[in-house]
């Protein structure tokens, strides 16, 4: 074998590209999900080419080394989290935006590139990247892409995958395979683009993306609709998908997020009034289109009980309300550490969903806050806890549990948008099925036959 791995990573990458100093390595050991275990990496890799990465995947299969693909960290199922023994490798300094093509509205990026960055830079062509979870102003689009990142705009724009033409990947054997096409259509082969969006890093190294962009939309009009009961509000979503209605946007909080984002920002959101539940919406349509489905929507509302229903076309005001809705994470903070769930339930359940959460939270005796994506069902119960209690550890991950039992029993799925990661596994069994897992396994078997790529993340290792 030669040199030590680590003595070949530095050669492929120059001192600075590999990191080993424990206090540094640390920082990479895991993502933002308190439950999922972590290791200790050997190294951190940080490449800054297509050909770099190759070499190091080379490297690593040579030695046996595991790899785990890291974009921002960001992610909530601690699908980056590192094993022991493996080489962290994190694609932050691969962050070139390589091409934005008006003519054919796409764009050409490395993995490494911030969301919040891209929308930026496509914006000043008038164009618009839609996927937007709200961690957008950190996370990056290789993370993006291997969780099938969702997010704010998804019950208009779809999720990631909806967004991307094709992919250059290196695989286990450090070759170059290339997905997809610069078309608006095509068909040719297997759709090998969506196998690897979503595989969170367990079946190649995404070292590039050619991404779908859309016309920039219209600045938005925002309705914030505050109800008596979580019933009436879900019982409002389902009427505005009935009618045909398609919002840019359509958010709930329940009280718990409420009255913790109104301590946080100092503001009043209506928790005060008894409210159970705010439904905050938009639509990008413009001028009158916009105006004409706001006022639907806010019919829809009153009709199922909104005790409120306020619109407003000042960008700063519905920038507010959003603010708002972005900061329930952070705001829940004030009363400890979070852990979140991610459920998605048809919109129809939505309601039957937040009822069980309620009913968890006084079981287990801990805050459960329920926020989450009401256009689509996805919805984020959020558990908080405190951090220096093992009994309350113990009690989060319990309640963590009953939440995805609820939302399989209403007819949902264990993840939306964060994925199974190391945090989900013996759900995605659940979910999926025998026949489904021997899928799954087959698929990483035949890609990834030495099971380098990301072990322990998706499946537990056999
Ligand atoms: C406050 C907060 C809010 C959030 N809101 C949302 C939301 O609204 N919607 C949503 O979907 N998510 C949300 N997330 C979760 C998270 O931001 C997303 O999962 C995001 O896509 C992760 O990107 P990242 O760059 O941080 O990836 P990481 O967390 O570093 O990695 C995520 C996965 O991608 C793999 N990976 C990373 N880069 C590559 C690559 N180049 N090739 C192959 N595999 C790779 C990793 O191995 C891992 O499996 C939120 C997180 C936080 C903390």
């Amino acid at each position: 074998m030669g040199a030590s791995l680590l003595d070949q990573l530095r050669t492929i990458l120059g001192a600075d590209g590999v990191v080993t100093d424990p206090d540094v390595t640390a920082g990479y050991r895991r993502d933002m999900m308190p439950l999922a275990p972590h290791g200790e990496p050997l190294a951190v890799v940080l490449p800054r080419t297509t050909e770099q990465v190759q070499e190091i995947v080379r490297a690593c299969a040579r030695h046996g080394t595991p790899i785990v693909p890291r974009g921002a960290g960001s992610g909530l199922s601690g699908a980056a989290n590192a094993v022991d023994g493996c080489v962290v490798m994190v694609l932050t300094r691969m962050n070139a935006i390589l091409e934005i093509d008006p003519d054919n509205r796409l764009a050409v990026v490395e993995p490494g590139v911030v969301n919040l960055d891209l929308r930026d830079a496509v914006a000043k062509h008038c164009l618009f990247y839609p996927p937007d979870p709200s961690s957008y102003d950190w996370c990056t689009i290789g993370g993006n892409l291997a969780t099938n990142a969702g997010g704010l705009c998804c019950v208009k724009y779809g999720v990631t995958t909806d967004s991307v033409l094709g992919l250059e990947v290196v695989l286990a054997d450090g070759e170059l395979l290339r997905t997809g096409r610069r078309t608006v259509k095509g068909v040719a082969g297997y759709d090998l683009t969506r196998l690897f969006v979503g595989s969170e890093g367990t079946l190649g190294v995404i070292t590039r993306a050619t991404l779908a962009l859309r016309p920039l939309p219209q600045a938005p009009g925002t309705l914030v609709a505050a109800f008596g009961s979580t019933a009436a509000a879900g019982a409002a979503v389902s009427r505005v998908i009935r009618e045909g209605i398609v919002p840019s946007l359509m958010e709930i909080m329940d009280a718990v997020s409420i009255a913790a984002v109104e301590t946080h920002l100092k503001t009043e959101l209506g928790a005060g009034r008894g409210c159970a539940a705010l439904l905050i919406c938009q639509s990008d349509a413009g001028g009158e289109a916009a105006r004409r489905e706001l006022a639907a929507i806010g019919q829809a509302c009153r009709d199922c009980g909104a005790e409120l229903a306020y619109t407003t076309y000042d960008l700063a005001e519905g920038q507010m309300f959003l603010t708002a809705r972005r900061a329930v994470l952070p705001a829940l903070e004030v009363y400890g550490a979070w852990m979140t769930d991610d459920v998605c339930v048809p919109r129809t359940r939505i309601a039957e969903l937040i009822e069980g959460c309620a009913r968890v939270s006084e079981e287990v005796g801990l805050r459960v806050a329920v926020v989450g994506h009401a256009g689509d069902g996805n919805m984020h119960p959020t558990i908080v806890y405190d951090p220096t209690s093992p009994d309350d550890l113990v009690l989060a991950r319990r309640a963590f549990d009953q939440i995805l039992e609820i939302g399989l029993g209403l007819g949902g799925t264990v993840t939306g948008e964060h994925g199974i990661g190391k945090v989900r596994r013996e759900w995605l069994v659940r979910e999926i099925g025998p026949i489904g897992l021997r899928t799954h396994r087959a698929l990483k078997a035949a890609l990834d036959p030495a099971g380098l790529f990301n072990p322990g993340s998706m499946f537990a290792l056999q």
